[in-house]
């Protein structure tokens, strides 16, 4: 006999949790199944332990580069990477007791396993059956690799969490978020780190100011970026070092090379040919606005989702959303809103974004229409030190009342600038709201606010 339940999640990631415990407090009879570890991608491999990492490396550039101007006398005698890992799996290792925490108290079944479609209610997880009328796939994703020769010498950002020392000489392959994350973060805490990119540069779909100001720190700060640099294969040497091999003849010999060219979904082993569910050639799952598949009472949200935004927040709010639509007499419509996203990529220095960069409002709006307002300084915090770093930041505004519709950053804590003016954004403020505010002084944010 199949145990039944009212929403089943497969998957304990970001988007199933948030969706399992909104369902569960709303009142209905719910499992999670989970085949790893619970908090999945974003919690075990993603933005929790690369932040960790992150914010190591901040600790040394505080030490290394900025300490002495600001009077200390300190030396770095040893960093312990054993340390730091032991530190951040501890703190992931409370997240896992938070969620458990969390989920019993909601009432919410976990089901450890791999979860396979039966049919379009039914799923098989270790040679039980479980039945729901409503079931929720949010398995999320997995590092893509290239199909070269010598490609598995390569980790990837998986094995960057699972690397057992600071690798000497390191190479990462590739153009986005990841690639110049983890790049930054090697490169900061000691690495002699190479940053391959087969185009003109990093991050090609932002803001190209920003861009520019995050190339021409990495040419002072590191790491070394190589650009129109595709690669063609690599090969293990004798004494265990791995040779990048490009297109354009040149080869790089490093201790370690990273893959971080994208992800694709984990929708080919749920035996989703059992239901009604469309992906496209990807593998990605088509939704409507609803979150809703192409068969009845079978969602996606998250990574997997056809033409998402591969975010933690996004999968966690569309999965909380749907729920309550599902689950909730007094939110029937209830849905996810995909515009004007904050993001932040946390590169040396720190990227922030909301919304549309110059060009594409041109696009979308006609040149006519738009106006741009930029200011650049040094942060303070670095502007004392012999150490100075940029700060970048730029408003896009259209119409005669300056709606503005794309705001960007780079430097010195623009990571935790930009989530307010997210919310003066989808209120539809303008640049004289911005204007109307007094700017706190001195901050970096206050740029923001004062821009002519
Ligand atoms: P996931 O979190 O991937 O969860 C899917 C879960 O489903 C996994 O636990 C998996 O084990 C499970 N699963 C898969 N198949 C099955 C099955 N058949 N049965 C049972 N369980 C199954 N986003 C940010 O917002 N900020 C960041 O700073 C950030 N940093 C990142 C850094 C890295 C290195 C990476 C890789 C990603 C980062 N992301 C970040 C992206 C973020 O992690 C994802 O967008 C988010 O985790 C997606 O959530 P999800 O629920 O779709 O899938
Ligand atoms: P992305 O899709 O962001 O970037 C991968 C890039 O690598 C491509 O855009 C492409 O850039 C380049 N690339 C693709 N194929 C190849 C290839 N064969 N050889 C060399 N380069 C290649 O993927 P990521 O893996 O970086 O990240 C996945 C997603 O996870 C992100 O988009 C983001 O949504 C999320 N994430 C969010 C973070 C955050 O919020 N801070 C942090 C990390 C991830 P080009 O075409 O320019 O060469």
């Amino acid at each position: 006999m199949a145990q039944h339940f009212d929403y089943i999640t497969i998957g304990g990631g970001s988007g199933g949790i948030a969706s399992a415990n909104r369902a569960a407090m709303r009142g209905a009879k719910v499992a999670v199944i989970e085949a790893q570890h619970m908090g999945g991608t974003c919690v075990n491999v993603g933005c929790v332990p690369k932040k960790v990492m992150w914010h190591g490396s901040q600790v040394r550039d505080a030490i290394k580069l900025y300490a002495p101007d600001y009077g200390f006398d300190v030396e770095i005698k040893e960093f312990n990477w054993a340390k730091l890992v032991e530190s951040r799996e501890a703190y992931i290792g409370r997240i896992h007791q938070g969620y458990d925490k969390y989920l019993a108290n909601n009432g919410v079944t976990v089901i450890k396993g791999f979860a396979k479609f039966i049919d379009n209610k039914t799923l098989e997880v270790n040679g039980e059956h479980y039945t729901a009328d409503h079931i929720l796939i949010a398995v999320g994703g997995r590092p893509s690799i290239p199909n070269i020769p010598g490609a598995e010498h390569g980790i990837d950002s998986n094995g960057f969490f699972q690397l057992a020392a600071l690798p000497k000489r390191v190479a990462v392959i590739g153009a986005g978020y990841i690639a110049v994350e983890l790049a930054g973060v090697l490169q900061g805490l000691g690495s002699e780190t190479h940053l391959f990119v087969r185009k003109h540069a990093p991050l090609r779909t932002f803001e190209p100011l920003i861009v520019e100001t995050l190339t021409d720190i990495m040419a002072k700060e590191g790491p070394e970026l190589h650009t129109n640099a595709t690669p063609s294969k690599v090969t293990k040497e004798n004494d265990g070092s791995i040779t990048l091999h490009l297109e354009n003849g040149e080869t790089h010999n490093v201790d370690t090379l990273i893959w971080a060219i994208g992800r694709e979904p984990s929708t080919d082993k749920i035996n989703i040919e059992a239901t009604d569910v469309t992906l496209n050639e990807r593998g990605f799952v088509k939704v409507d606005e609803y979150q809703n598949t192409t068969a009845k009472n079978i969602y996606a949200v998250g990574d997997i989702m056809e033409g998402g935004v591969e975010l933690t927040p996004v999968a966690v709010k569309a999965g909380r959303l749907l729920s309550e639509r599902l689950f909730n007499p007094e939110l029937p419509d209830a849905k996810m809103d995909y515009s004007l996203i904050p993001t932040v990529v946390f590169s040396h220095p720190p990227i922030g974004t909301i919304g549309l960069t110059e060009a594409q409002a041109i696009e979308k709006f006609g040149a006519e229409q738009v106006k741009v307002y930029s200011s650049g300084f040094a942060a303070m915090y670095t502007a004392v030190t012999q150490h100075r770093q940029e700060c970048k930041m730029k408003l896009v505004c259209i119409g005669e009342n300056e709606k503005v519709v794309g705001l960007h950053g780079i430097g010195f804590s623009v990571d935790e600038m930009i989530q307010g003016f997210a919310v003066a954004m989808k209120m539809g403020a303008t640049k004289a709201d911005f204007d109307s505010v007094v700017a706190i002084h001195p901050t970096g944010s206050e740029e923001f606010v004062t821009m002519t």
